[in-house]
């Protein structure tokens, strides 16, 4: 018979390392996020051979006491939450106390550290059962911590290690990601003794974005609208790209929980769904996003790698960060999102955020998005026209000092029936006719059904055999179905009946809709499947409904398509998401003819 007995604490610690060390890049993110929590402000990391000989991470954080320097490396010991009250309101990185002894126990480890003026100590563990070593090191106030020859005594594990090089571009991957969400931090990365980043600490608005041109390319910062939103003590801010900006993999998509990088499903369905409507299928959009919340409305301890969150209030979450994404791309319209000018959007590390008590009282709306500059100075060699000022009579009653032209100008001509050529204050617009007029048409189709969805009652009622989980939650979430004009009704334990669908699907497969919504409903807590096949349907209408190519339009009749896209959200892109116009300004138009100034 074989009987139980008890693990080595190396041996423990060496299960609990398979959950979070998975390869270099871990020790790295468990190493920052450790300096962070002690409130450094100059991380530095050196790594050899991919991390595979060596990773060192130097901070000027608090420090650790000589006394707790065993403590640090065993397991189960932390800082940083005393009861389970504080698990529930977690404002650190860490909290499980874990990392330090995960690493010590595949790795060779060597930990120095002082606090404030004090002398310092370092503690040495070598990857085996006995006792680590204490002793006095002259290191300044904070921590460094080396990790050398990692996996050297777990053969399994280190047959899973790529190339130096793929080993370090996930180390590379991993500091890009901190980085990005601490903009006060000064970060070094050196590989083989060469500084291959060096990331500044971003204090203004300008740094702050300088630093996420620097991480995210320059092509996403000037293609990116700044959002700023705050409601009820949850606040999004950050950047998401153009529509028009959107990449074939979902691989610009950075999303932060009160500081922490999360790869959450809630959270990536949110912002496609905020999306859909100005996306083309499979193209993927770009955001860096910042989501802050009071801790207790946020469970952290879901993950040992702490990747993944629970909201209390997932639902609100959801819709919130929806919301606030389709709005900022709502207000993708000519003359709305030129250049991102910053806004008084200040950056906190997570500790700070969170040292300001998030206002609950009551629903404080701010939503910020970045107006467009123009530093033109009256370039234009054209003389104001009549309808110009009548325009500007119309929109700018206040004393203007120079009239300005709308952001689509007025109409010269048609090109080949298919573009409309204008003229504005910064130069020549051209237009996609018929792209613009569908997107113009389907706005108004959707705000028309906004307004209700007219429903008919079926001849013949239809009858839908679904499982006994999703008949409840049908019959339990009423509201959805209404809202999109069906009317549904419990029938028997595993059947519902339809009586009502609205007029657009009257030639659709409501079965097989009803049951992908009940299937959805499981999975997510929700379902907008309905009205994105009524706006699917709504955008057939709208691309039928449009001008087509080769159609003569008049000045006045263009003036007035350009007038009404001004006024309509969404239109800087066509359904499938590609751009309704473009701008050809006078500094480019002078440089395609070379001409000097
Ligand atoms: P956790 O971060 O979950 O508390 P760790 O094993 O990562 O667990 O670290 C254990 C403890 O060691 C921390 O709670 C903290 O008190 C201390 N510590 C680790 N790294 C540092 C550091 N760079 N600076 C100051 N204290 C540190
Ligand atoms: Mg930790």
């Amino acid at each position: 018979m074989v009987r139980i007995q008890k693990l080595s604490s190396l041996l423990s610690n060496q299960i609990a390392a398979g959950e979070v060390i998975e390869r270099p890049a871990s020790v790295v993110k468990e190493l920052i996020e450790n300096s962070l929590d002690a409130g450094a402000t100059q991380i530095d990391i050196e790594i050899e051979q991919g991390g595979m000989r060596l990773i060192r991470i130097r901070d000027n954080g608090s420090g650790i006491h000589k006394d707790d320097l065993q403590l640090a490396l065993n397991r189960h010991a932390t800082s940083k939450i005393y009861d389970l009250d504080d698990l529930e309101k977690i404002m650190t990185l860490g909290f499980r106390g874990e990392a330090l002894a995960s690493i010590s126990s595949v790795s060779r480890l060597h930990l120095a550290s002082a606090l404030d003026s004090t002398p310092g100590w370092a503690i040495t563990s070598n990857g085996t059962d006995s006792e680590p070593q204490i002793a006095p090191s002259s290191h300044p106030k904070g921590t460094t911590v080396e990790v050398r020859d990692l996996f050297f005594n777990t053969p399994a594990r280190r047959k899973f290690l790529r190339t130096e090089k793929t080993e370090f571009e996930h180390i590379d991957e991993v500091v890009k990601r901190i980085a990005l969400s601490c903009f006060h931090v000064n970060f070094t990365l050196k590989h083989n003794q060469r500084l291959i980043k060096q990331y500044r600490p971003a204090n203004s608005d300008i740094e702050c974005e300088q630093r996420v041109a620097s991480l995210c390319g320059a092509d996403f910062t000037e293609h990116a609208l700044k959002i700023e939103t705050e409601i009820e003590g949850i606040k999004l801010l950050g950047w998401i790209g153009l529509p028009t900006f959107s990449r074939a993999q979902a691989d610009l998509q950075y999303f932060y929980v009160n500081g922490r990088i999360v790869r959450d499903k809630l959270v990536s369905h949110a912002v496609r769904q905020a999306y859909h409507d100005v996306m083309y299928g499979g193209r993927h959009c770009a955001y860096v996003l910042f989501l802050t919340i009071v801790p207790q409305q946020v469970d952290v301890n879901v993950h040992p790698t702490k990747h993944e969150v629970r909201f209390r209030e997932s639902r609100l979450v959801h819709d919130f960060i929806c919301r606030a994404v389709q709005d900022a791309l709502a207000h993708v319209r000519p003359g709305h999102h030129e250049v991102c000018a910053p806004t008084e959007m200040t950056f906190n590390h997570q500790h700070e955020v969170h040292k300001k008590e998030l206002v609950h009282e009551h629903a404080t709306q701010a939503v910020q998005y970045s107006k467009p500059v123009i530093h033109r100075q009256n370039p234009m060699p054209f003389k104001v026209n009549e309808q110009m000022a009548v325009y500007n009579q119309l929109h700018q009653p206040d004393t203007a000092p120079t009239p300005k032209s709308p952001p689509l100008g007025f109409a010269l001509a048609q090109l080949q029936g298919v573009y409309i050529l204008s003229e504005n204050d910064e130069g020549l617009i051209l237009v996609d006719m018929h792209a613009a007029h569908e997107r113009v048409m389907y706005e108004q189709l959707k705000k028309n059904m906004q307004q209700g969805i007219a429903s008919q009652p079926l001849l013949i009622p239809i009858s839908v055999t679904l499982t006994e989980r999703e008949a409840n939650i049908i019959e339990n979430t009423p509201e959805l179905f209404t809202k999109v004009g069906l009317k549904v009704e419990r029938i028997g334990q595993e059947s519902i009946v339809v009586r009502e669908v609205p007029e657009l699907l009257r030639d659709s497969n409501i079965v097989q809709m009803i049951r992908d919504m009940a299937a959805d409903l499981i999975v997510e807590q929700q379902s907008v499947r309905i009205e994105e096949h009524i706006q699917h349907i709504l955008a057939t209408m709208a691309c039928h409904a449009a001008v087509r190519a080769n159609r003569r339009l008049t000045i006045p009749e263009m003036n007035a398509l350009l007038r009404t896209m001004e006024d309509t959200d969404h239109s800087g892109q066509c359904n499938h998401g590609r751009p309704t116009w473009m701008k050809l300004s006078m500094e480019e138009l002078d440089k395609l003819f070379l001409r000097g100034r």
